[in-house]
């Protein structure tokens, strides 16, 4: 049998292992210079806002809300279709998460949803860029009243709307470098903000809190030693290691991002004629980078082919359950039905190999797959 393709993949070559190596061998292995270097390399793709690298799209998102001020009492909206980590960081702050459903099409957060699950209370609306297309931020920014909006660009690094770049598009943006996103610092991830008081405090709270220049410290006169503590933080710092991984890794994000967009479309050009399927579509306005190949299967049939791949040796995935469904979610008393749109897609849903090292072969295979399954 033909080996297993993943779903998704990291790209990994020699100038990501040479980058890797150089720092081993060098003084920092970690709040060295490849941190600067990396939120500066990462600036240049987020239209120049400034990002703070953190140990995963988890930890950013957590730190994210922090410097929101998200707490006990406030809420959150929040798009059900995605990773169960968007809403559960807001959760742990203490927060209320509010789910808005999402766009039949493009997957991400109804901007009229939004607007109707925001309250006095709502602290921030965030939106999920689904499968690397950005959610409308312009329409959601009027949703959103006098929250904040939070981008979580996991999927999205990247690409842009009416030619901004995420980054660029809402309040706080959050990535994450896991090593089937986009691009990969093994485990890692950053929050991009141009507000100077949110960044401030996603850089504190990556670090325990600590506040080290004198002008703004309490009690200044301690000693040259002294640093404090404001408001808790935990530990949240990407190594230079891995920082080093993520600039070598940037320098090939075109690159990762024109193969991506080459395997879409030899998926459209192979399956377009396929009746059981629905397969993904692009705003006008959206330059999205593909991280999933998401197609809708239709008349019950998800399961099967499901089942048909991954016999074949092709590793489809399911993105995502609704992030309700969780148990821990029916435990705190949200049921099914609450987002028909999303919950009507994640019954459809399934998510093709999508990574840059897939060769036209193996996208050729997965396509012979999927039409072997209906018979044409
Ligand atoms: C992957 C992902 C996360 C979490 O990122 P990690 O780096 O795995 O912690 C959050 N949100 C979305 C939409 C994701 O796909």
């Amino acid at each position: 049998m033909a080996d297993f393709l993943p779903y998704g993949r990291q790209s990994v070559d020699e100038s990501d292992v040479a980058a890797v190596a150089a720092v081993l061998r060098g003084d920092w292995l970690t709040t060295g210079p490849a941190v600067d270097r990396f939120e500066a390399d990462l600036a240049a793709w987020t239209g120049g806002v400034p990002a703070v690298a953190v140990t995963s799209g988890t930890a950013a998102l957590h730190v994210a809300y922090a410097a929101a001020g998200v707490g006990p009492g406030d809420e959150v909206v929040c798009a059900p279709m995605t990773f169960v980590a968007t809403a559960a960081t807001a959760v742990l702050l203490g927060a209320t998460v509010v789910f808005a459903d999402v766009e039949p099409d493009t997957l991400t957060l109804d901007p009229a949803a939004a607007a109707a699950a925001v309250t006095g209370r709502t602290r921030v609306v965030s939106a999920v860029d689904y499968a690397g297309h950005p959610a409308d931020y312009a329409a959601l920014r009027g949703a959103a009243g006098d929250a904040l909006l939070l981008a979580d660009a996991a999927h999205s690094v990247g690409g842009a709307w009416r030619g901004q770049p995420v980054g660029s598009l809402a309040d706080l943006t959050t990535f994450s470098f896991f090593p089937t996103k986009n691009l990969t610092t093994a485990e890692g991830g950053a929050v991009a903000t141009a507000h100077p008081d949110l960044l401030a405090r996603a850089r504190r709270f990556r670090n325990h809190g600590l506040v080290r220049d004198p002008a703004e410290q309490r009690h200044p006169g301690e000693g040259g030693w002294h640093q404090e503590v404001h408001e808790f933080g935990l530990n949240y710092r990407l190594p230079d290691v891995l920082c080093a991984l993520g600039s070598s890794q940037l320098g090939r994000l075109a690159a990762f991002k024109a193969r991506r967009a080459e395997v879409f479309e030899r998926y459209r050009d192979g399956l377009a004629d396929v009746d059981g399927l629905r397969l993904p579509v692009r705003h006008p306005d959206a330059d999205p980078v593909w991280h999933l190949y998401a197609v809708r299967v239709l008349d019950g049939r998800r399961r099967a082919l499901f089942e048909h791949l991954r016999g074949a040796g092709i590793g489809v995935q399911v993105n995502y359950i609704p992030a309700y469904w969780h148990p821990v979610f029916e435990d705190l008393g949200y049921r099914r039905g609450l987002c028909p749109v999303a919950e009507a897609f994640y019954a459809e849903e399934l998510s093709l190999p999508m990574f840059p090292d897939l060769t036209d072969a193996d996208v050729d295979r997965v396509i012979g797959g999927v039409r072997d399954f209906f018979g044409v």
